[in-house]
């Protein structure tokens, strides 16, 4: 018997061909004056180019984002807001940016307006999070929704192939983890479904082709019904131990979900079967798990939690810290199961149930 409850979140997205051209008449309609504008240092140029388009309404720009949002980093980006007076901010940028936005957002009531420019999809999602002392706090809360999300996939092009192809697959594992769950929600997971499609579908093209427009604009799409579904869905296993790398052992984010992903579908395929199963049939593969392996390798992603500075001394402490605290997961997660998964992400390993 289905069961399920399903509670939205307050999106409001353009998305298109040329959308950031439309900023300064959205900036009007939305009624804010002195506008912020977030980068990272590596995007500066473009924040410049955006206080241009919105004329008097920018305010100024920070251009400090880094990420897993530093409290150095937020009280810094708090203060030049308080200095120049900023009703909004608008985060120009990956995941790392508009995590700025929303801590910005949840801690300072000040809204923001999302203009992504990677696959991470945070933009649709309600979770927040700060970084004090090589801890990651993450949190839930509704009022970090962007008030505005412009997609404009001409911002994808100039995101490096290799990054696009990582971040594409951290995209999909927000889609992939609320599909393939005991506990299937179906608004959720037609959302995940068709982000999933989507990725899979673009990955490839713009690996062959970085400048596939079309490819990057799919990708783009897959990666926002990713982030809803993440939004609106639940996390277990798969994001536990990407936190904990991330937190830890301080591995790249989006590499990081790239090389786990098949592993986690794998530790969990034989108790959530049919969702597994939903995720192998969009595909067009055999066994989810090893398809996203597979993936990965034709996208030429890092396979082996070894290439990207994770010693093999490590995983008994990462196995530990996971389990430290129970939380929901389809499978049962013990610490010798989770280090028999770690094993073998380290080593690059095609995945199998542990
Ligand atoms: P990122 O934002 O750090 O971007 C990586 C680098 O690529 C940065 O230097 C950035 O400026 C640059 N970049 C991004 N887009 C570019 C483009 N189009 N052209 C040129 N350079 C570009 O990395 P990310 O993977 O997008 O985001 C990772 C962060 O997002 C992590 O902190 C992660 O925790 C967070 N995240 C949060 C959620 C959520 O729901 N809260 C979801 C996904 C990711």
């Amino acid at each position: 018997m289905l069961e399920f409850n399903y509670k939205a979140l307050p999106w409001n997205i353009l998305f298109g061909a040329g959308a950031l051209q439309r900023l300064p008449q959205e900036i009007e309609k939305l009624g804010f004056e002195r506008a912020m504008v977030l980068t990272t240092p590596q995007q500066q140029t473009a924040g410049e180019e955006i206080l241009q388009l919105i004329g008097t309404k920018g305010a100024g720009l920070f251009s400090e984002a880094k990420m897993h949002v530093p409290a150095q980093t937020l009280k810094a980006a708090k203060s030049l807001a308080d200095e120049i007076k900023a009703d909004c901010t608008i985060s120009l940028g990956g995941g790392s940016t508009t995590g700025l936005g929303k801590a910005l957002a949840a801690k300072n009531s000040l809204p923001n307006i999302a203009i992504p420019t990677s696959f991470a999809g945070s933009e649709m999602t309600n979770i927040w999070a700060v970084s004090e002392t090589g801890r990651k706090v993450t949190a839930r809360d509704e009022v970090v929704v962007p008030t505005l999300t412009i997609y404009d996939p001409e911002l994808t092009l100039t995101m490096p192939v290799g990054f696009a192809m990582v971040s594409g697959l951290n995209a999909l594992a927000q889609a992939v983890v609320n599909v393939a769950t005991d506990k299937p929600n179906p608004i959720v997971a037609s959302m995940a479904l068709d982000g999933i499609r989507a990725l899979v579908s673009a990955l490839p093209r713009i690996k062959a082709d970085p400048d596939d427009f079309d490819a990057r604009a799919e990708a783009l799409y897959g990666a926002s019904m990713a982030g809803a579904a993440l939004g609106t869905g639940s996390t277990g296993l798969h994001h536990k131990l990407c936190h904990v790398f991330g937190g830890t052992f301080n591995t790249p984010h989006a590499e990081t979900h790239a090389i786990l992903l098949p592993h986690s579908v794998a530790y969990n395929a034989a108790a959530a079967e049919q969702g597994t199963q939903r995720i192998s049939e969009v595909m067009g593969v055999d066994d989810a798990a090893l398809g996203i392996f597979e993936l990965a390798g034709i996208l030429g992603a890092p396979q082996a939690l070894s290439e990207i500075g994770v010693k093999e001394s490590d995983l008994d402490e990462a196995a530990a810290v996971v389990t430290e605290q129970s939380f929901n997961n389809p499978e049962s997660v013990t610490t010798d199961r989770v280090r028999l998964l770690l094993q073998r992400a380290f080593e690059g390993l095609p995945p199998e149930a542990v």
